[in-house]
């Protein structure tokens, strides 16, 4: 069950917790916008698979909150929303970005079938905006994750 908690990070109220078995716990934070596993702590293998992928701004904004859990920014890809993620040039510079996403036309679901691909929907790059770190929420709702369909 899916249960609210203070952000160890921000200290705001927002912080969804997952309970996935006795000793992961996921945290994903609506007030800072960053999540946290506590099975990714440093060294170990998990965070090292991380390091590999993750662009690197995200390492930059990456954080140690006072139980050695480490803090990130989180992604947000939904494919008939759009997306929300961390965008910027280095920690001190950085802001969310969000784009929605707009159906594919004929046209280009042809195109993408002869890559194999089945796309409906794609990200609109115009309608790109930016937020501010703490405007984590108004980022999500701009490309309506809280709206019910
Ligand atoms: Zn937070």
């Amino acid at each position: 069950m899916d249960t609210l908690t203070t952000c160890d990070r921000c200290g705001s109220d927002a912080c969804y917790v997952q309970e996935v078995n006795n000793e992961i716990k996921l945290y994903q934070c609506y007030g800072c916008g960053f999540i946290a596993n506590t099975a990714m702590k440093r060294d170990s293998p998990f965070l090292e698979e991380q390091m590999e992928v993750l662009p690197e701004l995200y390492k930059e904004l990456m954080g140690e909150d006072e139980n050695g859990v480490i803090w990130m920014p989180s992604t947000v890809n939904i494919p008939t929303k759009g997306m929300v993620f961390a965008d910027g040039t280095r920690a001190s510079n950085w802001e969310w970005a969000a784009v929605k996403s707009i159906p594919t036309t004929e046209e280009e679901k042809a195109k993408f079938k002869e890559k194999g691909k089945d796309y409906e929907w794609k990200m609109d790059m115009s309608t790109l905006k930016h937020f501010p770190e703490r405007e984590y929420m108004e980022a999500l709702d701009y490309i309506g994750v809280f709206e019910v369909e």
